[in-house]
This record gives C-alpha cells, structure tokens and sequence, in this order.
C-alpha cells in the first residue's frame, strides 16, 4: 500500500497528541509532553525549545489545515489531549503567520491584510 507522505505526517502528530496528557493537580493545570516531561499550564513553549522540528511539523500542519478551509477555532480542535485543548487560537494564528513570512508553506485563501492591499491597488 502507498502512503501518502501527508498522511505519513498526520499519523505522526496524532500519535504524539496520543501521548500528551492534561491533567490537573491540586487546581493546576499540568500537560504530560510525548517525551515525559510534565510541563506548568503550557506545552507550547516546551515544544518550541525543545521539539523544534516537531513544533515545524505541526504548524506547517495549521497552515495545511487553514487551507482546507478549517477556522483557526476548528483547527485547536483537532489539536486536543485527552479531550483538552492544547492550544489557544492566538498561538495557532501567530505559527501560521510565522510560516508564511518565512515562506515555508503558502496560504491559499489570502489574509485579511492581504485583501485590503489588493483593493487598495485598484
Ligand atoms: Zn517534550
């Protein structure tokens, strides 16, 4: 069977989420990294310092998904642990707009930013 590298990709970020946990303690809100680490309230900066290339992964990942027409709210949505949420909207935005500027992957519906130029130009 052939598998799309795509789906290769997908397959790999849907088994690390497999592996993250939330969960609270005493109150607080702790996330349990892929790789065993517990982490305070956000995975996000622990990814980015540590999982570098996984973090690259996964936004390029938001920036594939934005282009199949999802929201960035429907986006966080399928990046959830046990049921949780991992990420909040704005951390989502600000990675996609972080790829594109680096023009890493393109996005195919055009910004906002983008559409007022273009009707700024007529
Ligand atoms: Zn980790």
């Amino acid at each position: 069977m052939v598998v799309q590298q795509d789906n290769l990709e997908e397959k790999r970020i849907r088994e690390q989420l497999d592996e993250i946990k939330i969960f609270y303690e005493e109150g607080k809100r702790k996330v349990k990294c892929f790789c065993g680490k517990t982490l305070n309230a956000s995975i996000v900066p622990h990814l980015k310092k540590n999982h570098p290339e996984e973090w690259e992964k996964w936004c390029i990942r938001f920036v594939d998904l934005r282009n199949e027409g999802l929201s960035y709210y429907r986006i966080i949505h399928k990046f959830k642990a046990n049921d949780r949420l991992l990420f909040t909207t704005s951390v989502v935005e600000k990675d996609v707009q972080r790829i594109i500027e680096g023009k890493k992957a393109k996005l195919k519906v055009p910004c906002k930013k983008e559409i007022d130029r273009w009707q700024q130009r007529i």
